[in-house]
């Protein structure tokens, strides 16, 4: 059976640093649409060229767009053993759209991660991380955007996931061996009882 994983929690958590591990640990694929949306705006594409001034803003790129683009994302063979899903969804819209897209091809989430963590912390975290990356999204005002977007759009997906079962909050602000390792022993629960 397949390990099918998704990550929520606000910027700055460390969704990516965590699906990574994950991703290498079970050998499934990390499908980030942050990273998928900055690969087609380096490289040109017309996605790319859509979406770069939503994207450097900080705002949410439009429900369809990301909708199929997740789902040719996971139409790919490479997740059959399963994903960790990270970046989407982050609107009710696309979370009852995946949640369609799971019923026609008999999927659901083995486990949802709820990374928790300050504001204050996230900002500080993204305010470094912008020295180190050079992200177009991560001044001072799109990082603002960006986790008032989340507080807005993303965070009831908690309640939307805690009332279909498989929610295990984790808190973040802390390093990420020990996040990582809260990870594990419930992901390798989930391996024995699946
Ligand atoms: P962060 O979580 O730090 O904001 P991401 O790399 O996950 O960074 O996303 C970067 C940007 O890509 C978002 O600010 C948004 O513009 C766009 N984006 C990514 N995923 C989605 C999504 N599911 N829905 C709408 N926009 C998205």
């Amino acid at each position: 059976m397949p390990l099918n994983v998704l990550l929520l929690g606000p910027q700055g958590a460390g969704k990516g640093t965590q699906a990574d591990r994950i991703s290498a640990e079970y050998g499934i694929p990390h499908v980030a649409t942050g990273e998928m949306l900055r690969a087609a705006i380096a490289a040109g594409t017309e996605l790319g060229r859509t979406v770069e001034s939503i994207v450097n803003a900080g705002e949410l790129v439009p429900d369809d767009l990301m909708i199929s683009l997740i789902r040719d994302r996971l139409a790919r063979d490479d997740t059959d053993a399963g994903f960790v899903l990270d970046g989407f969804p982050r609107t009710t819209a696309q979370a009852e759209a995946l949640d369609a897209m799971f019923n026609e091809i008999g999927r659901t989430f083995n486990v949802v991660f709820s990374l928790q963590i300050p504001d204050e912390v996230a900002f500080e975290r993204l305010r470094r991380r912008a020295k180190v990356e050079g992200r177009a999204d991560d001044t001072d005002d799109a990082i603002h955007r960006r986790l008032d977007n989340y507080h807005r759009e993303t965070e009831p997906l908690i309640e939307y996931y805690r009332t279909r079962g498989n929610l295990v909050t984790i808190h973040a602000d802390r390093s990420e061996n020990e996040v990582f390792t809260e990870i594990q022993r419930a992901l390798d629960h989930v391996a024995v009882t699946r």
